[in-house]
This record gives C-alpha cells, structure tokens and sequence, in this order.
C-alpha cells in the first residue's frame, strides 16, 4: 500500500505516538486488574472531553457498532422512535430501529440543511410520544452540521430519549453532554480522534440504563448490549477480551486530544478558511446552512467527473480526497479537515493539488485557493 497524504473525512492520519502505543508489550486484559484502571481511566478522559460525568463504554467495533448497540439496547418490539434525518446517516438509523422490532418515525429536513428547530418543535407540539430519538451530529456524506445543542434538550423536555451519532464531529465539534442533555451519543476511533479504525466509544446517560434495565424483554444481542458493560469495574469483568493494544492506541490519541487546547479553534479556522478559499475560486459548496468544520462537501463543476478528479490528485499529487455516496454520488467531493489533518499545512497542499487538478481538467479557478486560505487563516 502507498502512502499518501490521507485527506478523506475518516480514516485520518495517525501520528507517530499512536501507532507506537499499539506496539508496546501487553498485559492480559482480562485478568491484570491494573488493566481495568487503565480501561476505566480511559474512558474518563473521554468523558472529559465530552464534558460529562456520564459512563463511558469503550466497545470492539467501528463507529457502525455503536449506532447499533444503541438501538439494539434500547430498542424493544413496537416502540416508536424519532428518526431525525437530514442526510444518508440519518436515514439509515431507521434501519436499525427496524430491524429491532421498533417503528421508526422519520422527521424529514432539507438535505441542505441543518435541521430546523422551529419545524422540529411544531412538529414535537403534535406528536412526542416517542421512546427516544436518533440524530446525527455532522452528517458526513454532505457535511451538514446538526445544533445537536439545541435538538437534545428540546427533545429532552419532551420526555424523549436521545442517541447522537458524531462520528465525525467528537474531537473536532464542540460537545457537551450534561450541558445538552444527551442521553447517548457515540464516536468512532478513525475520525477526529486519529486513531486506527476499530474501537466506537459511547457515553450513556443514568435515563439509558434505567430504559435498559425496565426492557420487558431482553436486548436480543450480546455484541451490540451496552447493558452487559454497566457493572464491568465493580465485577472485575469484561464481556469479552477488550482488544487492548488498540485501547492502547486510543489512550494515546485521547491525550494527544487533551493536550491540544486550541482543538475545536483549530477545526474551526480551518473549516471556515477552506469555504471561504472554495468559495472565492468559483466553486459550490453543497450545503447552504449547518457548516461542518470537520468536511468541506464540494459540488463538482460541470463537464468534470469526480473520479477523474480524485485520481489526477492521488496520481499527481499523492493527495486522497473523497467522494461520496447515496444520493451524493458523483455529485461532490469531500475533504476531511478532521483531526490530524486539520492542519494548515496540509490543508495548503491540498487545496493546491486540488487547484491544479481541477485546472488540468479545464476547470479555472477564479482566485488562488491557497492564497484566500491563508490570508483568512
Ligand atoms: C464514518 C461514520 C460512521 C461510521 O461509518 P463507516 O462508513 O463504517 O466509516 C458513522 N456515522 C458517521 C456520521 C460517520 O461519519
């Protein structure tokens, strides 16, 4: 595999430090009992940053694991569930509330935006008999941002539970769980925290659990069960063997997070700085309101296919952006600024193999990409 310069909205770079913890010598998770500190501490630090006092469940699994176990555990046949969608992750956590025997009921925004509350709140004043909702936080595909700030504790007054996937936003959004009044929500190893892919990490409220306790029927899953972590310290007993290294690895990268206090600032110069450069040069952003700061979505120009683009970049330039999928595919580009990479410098020589590419191509960018970046960094 070559190595390139990894600028897709996950997986992002992993820095040095990371990929030596992985490597250090290991104990056995199961038994050592200083390995249940260290697993419990971690997720302490993730608590941190998340601002909550919340547990936090570290489970072996990508990000799609944790949209999962958040169902199956709360999910029990004929429970209706709010599914906010706005995008392709959105939508597809009905499938989820589904295939637990739930009935998903979809609360539909504009695809360009984020959701609206006043039409989330109307909608609430008619209907909020609900167990719990779904929403996601930056929806990566089209990189709308959610104000899951004010979506968590409307739903919250409303008696209705909420599940937050911000896979692609923990680390480099804002996030404050008591403050907000999210009962779950659930990051991934690969996106904004910088770690290898593999681990999804979950706070989950005291309400959850109760939810999860009064189930008339048990969680039909055992992998995706968070009630068979509550009590892991206290019994001195995993699950199953936590795959330690990784954990490791993750321990490392959450530090590397904590030690960074200009994070979110960071994400967010760069984020505003790369919509100002697309902007300025003549190209469309795909969203109109909800910014990410963690993807820029890029519409294609006309005449030029994307495919043709992404290659001329990683052929030319050793630069890998994305496309994207669903109903977005073909349509638009992605650039992660995510974590690791939300960086300046590599932003720069992105945005330059991307002016170039596109130049090839016979698309003219009407002012230098760099140069708008730079100044308004
Ligand atoms: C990346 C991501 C996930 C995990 O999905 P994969 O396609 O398996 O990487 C889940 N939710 C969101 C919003 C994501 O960006």
């Amino acid at each position: 595999m070559k190595v390139s310069q990894i600028m897709t909205p996950g997986p992002t770079e992993v820095r040095e430090n990371v990929r030596m913890a992985r490597a250090l010598a290991t104990t056995n998770p199961d038994l050592d009992l200083e390995f249940y500190e260290f697993y419990k501490e971690t997720c302490e630090k993730i608590g941190l940053f998340l601002k909550t006092n919340n547990q936090v469940r570290i489970l072996s699994g990508e990000g799609i694991l944790g949209l999962e176990a958040a169902c199956a555990s709360l999910t029990e046949t004929h429970d209706r569930v709010l599914v906010i969608d706005n995008g392709i992750f959105g939508e597809g956590f009905a499938d989820f509330v589904k295939m637990y025997g739930g009935e998903a009921v979809v609360f539909k925004g504009n695809r360009k935006r984020k959701i609206d509350i006043i039409e989330l709140e109307k909608f609430l004043e008619k209907d909020h008999d609900f167990k719990y909702a779904t929403v996601v936080h930056c929806d990566t595909p089209s990189g709308v941002l959610n104000d899951i700030d004010k979506i968590c504790p409307l739903l919250k007054k409303n008696g209705i539970l909420t599940v937050v996937d911000s896979v692609a936003a923990m680390g480099g959004e804002d996030i404050r769980v008591d403050e907000w009044k999210i009962d779950v929500v659930l990051g991934a190893s690969q996106k904004c925290v910088s770690a290898p892919v593999g681990l999804t990490f979950l706070s989950i409220s005291e309400d959850a659990f109760k939810l999860m306790q009064q189930r008339e029927k048990p969680i039909a899953s055992y992998y995706c069960n968070l009630l068979v972590w509550k009590d892991y310290y206290e019994n001195e007993w995993f699950p199953y063997t936590p795959p330690i290294s990784d954990i490791v690895g993750l321990r490392r990268a959450i530090d590397n997070i904590l030690e960074d206090k200009g994070v979110i600032e960071r994400h967010n110069s760069i984020g505003k700085a790369t919509r100002k450069a697309v902007m300025e040069a003549g190209l469309n952003l795909y969203i109109e309101e909800g910014y990410s700061n963690t993807v820029t979505v890029i519409e294609m120009p006309e005449g030029i296919a994307d495919k043709e683009l992404l290659k001329h970049m990683l052929e030319e330039f050793n630069v890998f952006i994305a496309g994207s999928f669903g109903y977005l595919q073909g349509k638009v580009i992605r650039i992660g600024h995510m974590g690791e990479n939300a960086k300046v410098n590599k932003m720069v020589y992105t945005l330059l193999a991307l002016q170039n590419s596109l130049k090839v191509l016979g698309f003219q960018c009407k002012k230098d990409m760099v140069e708008v970046f730079l100044n308004e960094i």
